[in-house]
């Protein structure tokens, strides 16, 4: 597999402090899902930013004017679906900071991000501007910076794993090698958020991890996504209507 979408969706672990942050800023957040039964007790709740709203969006560490004109364009590819704003800034502070200089992919969940302290990146973009999957990964990282979940993790995702040939490569590789915990995290737990009930499974989703064949069980996989598919737009259209 020599194009991996390596990427680390991270939400805040305490999950009182996300919901109060997430309820602060929309409290849409709290309560969308009315009539809708619940499964398990753990609090169900989504973390998007209150809509029609202007983020603010810094580039903390100074990359280059071509290298930060690259992320831009990526970044507004989702502007047409959704009822936000993109204010880029050259300063420190941002609803979302980037840092480019990390060599991770990663992005803090929706508004999880309001609880990163001030002087740290909600968002390593590592990837390099010449890299053949920059755009893809930019468009990834800020789909999760407005809350999207990883679609490969969607309910109804039913992936056809390999389990132990996965874990097996996830340890064994010599690029940020994952645990088996890691694994499970972010590839085998399905999500319990408000996004499943919105749209179905979509194998075409910019926010699906390609996956290998030769890491499924039959003939069963799915290449690098590299646009915003059709599910996307509906679902963001849905998430931040205008
Ligand atoms: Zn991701």
């Amino acid at each position: 597999m020599s194009t991996l979408l390596d990427c680390q969706l991270i939400q805040w672990p305490d999950d009182q402090a996300a919901y109060m942050a997430a309820v602060n800023e929309n409290s849409d957040n709290a309560g969308k899902t009315t009539g809708v039964r619940r499964k398990r007790s753990v609090i169900n709740y989504s973390k998007l930013w209150a809509n029609g709203r202007t983020l603010k969006v810094a580039f903390m560490d100074a990359p280059d004017t071509d290298h930060k004109d690259k992320i831009i364009a990526a970044a507004n590819q989702w502007l047409p679906y959704i009822n936000l704003k993109f204010e880029f800034v050259d300063d420190l502070k941002g609803d979302i900071r980037i840092a480019t200089k990390n060599n991770d992919n990663s992005s803090m969940l929706g508004t999880d991000a309001l609880l990163i302290h001030p002087d740290h990146p909600t968002m390593n973009l590592g990837v390099k501007p010449e890299h053949e999957d920059f755009e893809v990964i930019v468009i990834h990282e800020f789909g999760h910076a407005l809350g999207a979940m990883h679609e490969h993790q969607h309910p109804k995702a039913n992936i056809p794993w390999d389990k132990p040939k996965v874990y097996e490569f996830y340890k064994n590789r010599e690029m940020n090698p994952l645990t088996e915990q890691q694994v499970d995290r972010n590839l085998f737990a399905s999500f319990d958020t408000l996004d499943a009930i919105y749209t179905s499974y979509d194998r075409k989703s910019i926010m699906h991890h390609p996956v290998a064949n030769t890491l499924t069980l039959g003939n069963w996989e799915v290449p690098i996504n590299r646009r915003i598919s059709k599910k996307d737009k509906r679902l963001m259209r849905l998430l931040y209507p205008k």
